[in-house]
């Protein structure tokens, strides 16, 4: 084990300079594979040169530098996943190069954390499971939620924060409004 002769990280997050912190997607020059591992070689506009390592389900794991690897923090249980940039004007609109994080962490339900989860501002979506439905509460950032979605056995609603009163209901299994 060789200790490393530079200082830590000034940031550790997936995709970005651990130098000057910059978001660093879709800078990838060159993947490599390790094992079970793989990792994306990523040069960023301060030239710091680093790399981005995933697990085999492509689960960011820890950026490396300098010959060290500092591995990315968050929760212990979080399921950390990355979805590409769907782009519909493109001719491929899946854009793999600039990859999304999603965070998935178990709770008394389950939140969907849609950005970096140590940003405290990235919108979240909070999945419960009552007796009789679904409820997924949705906050737009580290705020109060702005409304909620429910899935029950016959309907799906979405009712503001702000009331007790649906503002749009639907039967589920058809189109039709109720
Ligand atoms: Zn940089």
């Amino acid at each position: 084990m060789s200790k490393a002769k530079t200082e830590k990280p000034v940031c550790v997050k997936p995709w970005h300079c651990p130098r000057c912190g910059a978001d660093c997607s879709g800078l990838t020059n060159n993947t490599k594979d390790q094992g079970e591992a793989v990792g994306y070689y990523i040069t960023c506009h301060c030239g710091c040169e680093f790399i981005h390592w995933e697990n085999v389900t492509y689960e960011p794991y820890g950026v490396e530098v300098d010959g060290e690897t500092y591995v990315y923090s968050g929760k212990e249980g979080d399921l950390r996943l990355t979805i590409p940039t769907y782009n519909d004007q493109q001719e491929e609109p899946c854009d793999y190069s600039r990859p999304n994080l999603v965070t998935l962490r178990q709770e008394t339900g389950l939140r969907v954390i849609l950005g970096d989860p140590d940003d405290g501002n990235a919108p979240d979506l909070l999945i419960e499971r009552t007796p009789d439905r679904w409820r997924i509460i949705v906050h737009p950032d580290s705020s109060d939620p702005m409304c909620v979605i429910e899935f029950t056995e016959k309907t799906a609603t979405v009712t503001p924060d702000t009331s007790d009163t649906p503002v749009l209901t639907q039967s589920r299994g058809s189109q039709e409004r109720v």
